[in-house]
């Protein structure tokens, strides 16, 4: 939808504004951005405080359209492409410059919170609301998203951010994720009014200037700080696989311990070798989330179990260190337990290191506002990475009350919700002016 530019009303009763702010040109509404996210948070499948707004779901192809809505009020261009990201752009003065790009994914997991991802996707488009309201043309167009479907609830995950970077074949649309029932991809999109069939149109051709994410911090790191704003390092690597264990299922009271072959003793023991990779010189975190034990009755010997592992790391030589030891300790358990103990890993996701010029860009934006900061890795996976081969990236984190987050009670006090914002924006403006 194009439509020309249409002057917003603007609200002075921004309770949030500190009186020693900078008089910059331009500056978000605190009233408008708070109003946006409890007009986002009320578009739910389920009884608030949760939000369960699943990618191509009734509930967020509703709030794609209020997005929609927003774009064009002001002066935005605003469209749907084919896998349903919402973008807006803002026009620049330097119709040559490719664009300063900024969102979040609009999906969330099932009784989510009202911040993971509409954050960014709502402090997107305040940008471009803010940009307006102040009659401000950068040099760079700026370019706001809202990816779909990051959070793989009913498909892998990433369909949104792959798509314009060029990572989603569309072999994978013919696929049947299982949470879909029993219709493919194509079908759940085609059904939420998308165009999967045009899926090259979701790609984006040309590089970008750069593009920066707003997002809760969903660990407890800023908020027990007292820290405002982290810059975030990087986007921490995966390396997930499972463990098949094979022993000799057998009576719990005719087998005599010294002559058990225990698939879950042997187990125990790789849980905690598991734990025991992450910490100095492995990786940064390790978890065993599941463990699937066979015949897995009280009074049978267990003779199998497969049981899954994520490591986590944002050095990728730590992460294939860790991964190399676990397969070592795994099979020194598997000889001293007599059972078969198979690793197998799965394709690791490489670490994104945020680009240095948008690190830069954050701290004198929050050094600006009078905000600390810190810098921190993301150990959660984000969009960001994943359009990382389409020019430099980097992260704005705001605490996370308690560190909750994928919750009803996830939280972010309004003071700081507010002070995320405005450093996206003078982020934006920073690097307007100072990228080559
Ligand atoms: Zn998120």
């Amino acid at each position: 939808m194009v439509t020309g530019p249409v002057p917003l009303p603007v609200d002075r009763t921004d309770p949030l504004r500190r009186s020693d702010d900078p008089p910059a040109g331009v500056d978000v509404d605190g009233g408008r951005l708070l109003s946006r996210l409890d007009e986002m948070a009320a578009i739910s499948a389920t009884p608030g405080p949760a939000v369960t707004r699943v990618a191509w779901s009734p509930e967020w192809r509703a709030a794609a359209e209020v997005l929609h809505d927003w774009g064009p009020r002001v002066g935005a261009r605003c469209w749907m492409d084919p896998v349903g990201n919402v973008i807006a752009e803002y026009p620049g003065s330097d119709s040559r410059l490719p664009p300063l790009v900024t969102g979040s994914h609009l999906d969330t997991v099932p009784g989510g919170g009202h911040l993971d991802g509409t954050y960014g996707v709502v402090a997107a488009w305040e940008v471009l609301a803010s940009l307006a309201a102040a009659g401000r043309v950068l040099r760079h167009p700026v370019r706001a998203v809202a990816f779909v479907n990051e959070e793989g609830v009913v498909a892998p995950p990433y369909t949104g951010s792959r798509a314009v970077a060029g990572l989603l074949e569309s072999d994978e649309l013919d696929q049947q994720p299982s949470a879909a029932g029993s219709r493919s991809l194509r079908a759940l999109l085609e059904s939420a009014g998308c165009q999967p069939a045009a899926l090259d149109r979701a790609r984006w051709t040309q590089p970008v200037a750069a593009f920066v994410e707003l997002h809760v911090e969903q660990g407890p790191v800023l908020d027990q700080g007292g820290v405002s704003i982290g810059v975030v390092a990087a986007v921490t690597g995966q390396q997930r696989g499972r463990v098949r264990i094979r022993g000799q299922a057998n009576h719990a009271g005719t087998t005599p311990i010294s002559m058990r072959h225990d698939a879950l003793v042997a187990a125990a023991e790789v849980v905690l070798a598991v734990r025991a990779v992450s910490g100095p010189g492995g990786c940064d975190v390790s978890t065993v989330g599941r463990l699937d034990v066979g015949p897995n009755v009280a009074n049978v010997v267990p003779g199998e179990v497969d049981m899954t592992f994520d490591l986590r790391s944002t050095d990728p030589r730590r992460l294939s260190a860790a991964l190399s030891d676990l397969v070592r300790r795994a099979e020194q358990i598997g000889a001293a337990r007599r059972v078969e103990v198979t690793v197998d890993p799965l394709p690791p996701t490489a670490p994104v290191p945020a680009d240095p010029l948008v690190r830069e860009a954050v701290r004198r934006a929050a050094t600006s506002h009078g905000l600390p900061t810190l810098s921190l890795a993301s150990g959660a996976g984000h969009d960001c990475a994943i359009v990382a081969g389409l020019g430099p990236v980097g992260m704005i984190f705001v605490p996370s009350t308690g560190g909750i987050s994928h919750h009803c009670s996830e939280s972010t006090p309004p003071r700081d919700l507010l002070g995320g914002a405005r450093v996206l924006l003078s982020t934006l403006v920073d690097l307007d002016r100072t990228l080559p």
